[in-house]
């Protein structure tokens, strides 16, 4: 199989997401701010998600680990005991279990704060997951527990969009 590294850092950096997500960080997070992208790729979706100002400590071996998904609700809405409640349960329009969920992607792993990851998923189209909303959570996910992982409190949001800039496939060379 042909490697295609190279186009989809291509069509990262030459053509302009299908759907995109600001992450901003709960009212006990108020430092985390990020992107998140969503690009038509195969029949999937290329996601390159970025975060800043995320929960670090200083001391060796201590890096974190935040659980990443897509959830069903559209809206960041919540409250301070609550954050992000309307968000709701992963997004799962097949009914499958935890971590078979059309929501369930790849964790972020932190480094002094920020984090940056880029992949691939076929179980939804940068369409599909307009109007729903991205999530990052405290813990690392589990990918065992149901119906979440155990990631444990939502610590930052954001809610996913069409990217009204028409997006266009670059002819192949
Ligand atoms: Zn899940």
């Amino acid at each position: 199989m042909r490697s295609e590294l190279a186009a989809a850092l291509g069509r990262l950096f030459q053509t302009p997401p299908q759907a995109y997500a600001f992450l901003y960080g709960s009212e006990k997070y108020p430092d985390i701010h990020g992107v998140v992208y969503f690009y038509p790729f195969f029949e999937g979706t290329l996601v390159a998600a970025e975060a800043a100002g995320l929960p670090h400590m200083e001391d060796a071996c201590r890096e974190r680990v935040f659980g990443f998904h897509l959830h069903e609700g559209a809206l960041c809405k919540g409250s301070p005991a609550s954050p992000f409640e309307e968000t709701g349960p992963h997004y799962n329009p097949e009914g499958c279990a935890h971590p078979a969920h059309a929501g369930d992607l790849p964790p972020l792993f932190g480094n002094d704060g920020y984090a940056l990851c880029i992949f691939y998923t076929a179980r939804f189209r940068p369409d599909e997951a307009a109007g729903h909303t991205v999530i990052l959570h405290e813990l690392p996910d589990d990918f065992t527990t149901q119906p979440s992982g155990a990631s444990g409190e939502k610590i930052a949001c954001g809610e996913v969009q069409m990217n009204p800039v028409p997006f266009t496939v670059l002819p192949e060379r």
